[in-house]
């Protein structure tokens, strides 16, 4: 037991010195350092939220009933989403703590929906491209459903073609993405939610990372494909405001076509001794604050604002994409229809892709790491319109660093596989107790991995080193 609950109180000013000085190791995310996890729209729109979430800090959206606020900010703002996703008049939906809930909702009312609808389907199943969102995975882990994988295109967008001999009787949900977050491609959501609707099955889109970008790329006069409402046959929505939406987090919508549907995902115990209890989703106490939060920035921003946010994130988006252009060993994945986009080697060149992120994570530049194909994931925002020249400056000399270094060292493709997986999901601090447990020498870069982690088994056993891996992560540190 390295951590004992404390006997005495701290001072406030240690306590809040202490909270200060965790951070030093954080990415800058204020300085546009991070290519995910935040989303920094500048101070002004920043403090607007941060005041807005302050303010209902403590208000618990469990009981709307108790907070008439929280019900009109999380009504209101699904409503505004509904409109935006161009839902007709029995659309309706309810605010998430984020894209895992809104999507694990999605699955759970498809499934409760065909319990009732499918009665005779008893190993339902569900339809994925194979780069659509592990929370799927998650929801059909939880829920005990089948995944069957949708094959991409050369382009990365999932194969509509296809479709037709995967589905079967069992199909109680076909899904697509707007845009997928690997590589940022639109899939074929007309083309998919038509053969959805023409066989009875529901359609969901998760437009959790494109729900609040897409529609504004269209309005600025860029080609997007339609994937929302406006297609008949798409089902659901899932809609991250969290992202870009600029809102705190915590704050996501998962919509539906028509209210019925919406039915199926709520929950009521109505024999409970501490009275009637009934929640709309997977939570029980719920943050005031980020509902507050998601209203606030939404109501502060209008389409006007966002427009002139999209604006300037496309624009800094051609930047990039010309620029590695003209970096030799570099490319852009596919063509990505947003602000999300992917880095890979070029075919033929000798860069290593993971060494390039490699040598950004030593300059505070934080990538993440994808596999199949190798490459660096840029989620694209408002935080890099200031920090891009700064970046592609970086990126030019670590691509040249990393020209040249080659795995050579290490042997078997199912090696290159593990290590890849590792490299991409493990953060740096995590591969250095990693090759200590592999009796390495370490050195804090994933692709200085390679040479030490050759005895490590490839399939199952993968897992469970990163389950082992997760058991670890959640331990306190050392003092
Ligand atoms: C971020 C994301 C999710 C999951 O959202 P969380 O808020 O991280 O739970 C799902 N789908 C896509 C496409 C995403 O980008």
């Amino acid at each position: 037991m390295t951590h004992r609950f404390p006997e005495r109180g701290a001072g406030r000013e240690d306590v809040l010195g202490e909270l200060e000085s965790a951070r030093v190791n954080d990415v800058r995310w204020k300085d546009g350092r991070a290519f995910s996890l935040v989303f920094y729209p500048g101070e002004e729109i920043y403090s607007l939220v941060r005041d807005a979430f302050l303010l209902y800090f403590s208000e618990n959206a469990l009981n709307p009933s108790a907070f008439p606020s929280l019900r009109k900010f999380e009504t209101e703002t699904a409503a505004m989403l509904c409109d935006l996703m161009r839902g007709g008049p029995t659309a309706a939906g309810n605010m998430t703590s984020g894209g895992t809930e809104s999507i694990l909702l999605a699955v759970y009312a498809a499934r409760e929906w065909a319990r009732k609808h499918k009665p005779d389907v008893t190993e339902p199943e569900i339809l994925l491209p194979i780069t659509a969102h592990p929370a799927f995975d998650k929801a059909a882990h939880y829920f005990g459903l089948t995944i069957k994988r949708i094959p991409l295109r050369e382009d990365y967008r999932a194969d509509a073609s296809a479709l037709p001999g995967l589905i079967s009787r069992r199909t109680i949900l076909i899904a697509g993405s707007a845009p997928q977050y690997p590589q940022g491609v639109v899939d074929p959501i007309a083309e998919m939610s038509e053969i959805a609707r023409k066989n009875d099955i529901l359609f969901h889109t998760d437009a959790c990372v494109g729900g609040m970008t897409l529609p504004f790329v269209r309005m600025s006069g860029r080609p997007v494909p339609d994937f929302d409402f406006s297609l008949p046959g798409v089902t659901s929505i899932s809609v991250d405001i969290h992202k870009y939406g600029y809102a705190a987090k915590g704050a996501s919508v998962i919509l539906y076509r028509d209210r019925k549907l919406r039915r199926e995902q709520y929950f009521v115990e109505a024999g409970w001794t501490g009275g009637i209890y009934g929640s709309p989703g997977i939570l029980g106490t719920r943050i005031g604050g980020s509902i507050a939060a998601a209203w606030a920035v939404i109501r502060f921003l209008g389409t006007e604002g966002y427009l002139q946010l999209t604006k300037s994130v496309m624009d800094t988006v051609d930047r990039i994409r010309k620029e590695v252009q003209s970096i030799p060993g570099l490319a852009v994945l596919s063509n990505p229809d947003g602000p999300v986009i992917s880095l890979i080697s070029q075919a033929g060149s000798n860069l290593d892709i993971y060494q390039t992120g490699d040598e950004l994570q030593m300059r505070g530049w934080h990538l993440d790491k994808q596999q199949n194909p190798d490459s660096l994931h840029l989620t694209v925002s408002h935080a890099h319109v200031q920090s891009a020249d700064d970046f592609l400056r970086d990126l030019r000399e670590c691509a040249k660093i990393a020209s040249g270094w080659n795995r050579h060292r290490l042997g078997a493709v199912t090696q290159e596989a593990v290590v890849g997986f590792l490299a991409r999901v493990l953060p740096p601090s995590w591969i250095r107790s990693l090759s200590k447990l592999t009796g390495g020498t370490g050195g804090g870069r994933s692709a200085a991995m390679y040479g030490m982690i050759g005895s490590l088994p490839p399939g199952d056993d993968l897992r469970d080193i990163v389950l082992d891996f997760m058991d670890r992560l959640y331990e306190p540190p050392k003092k």
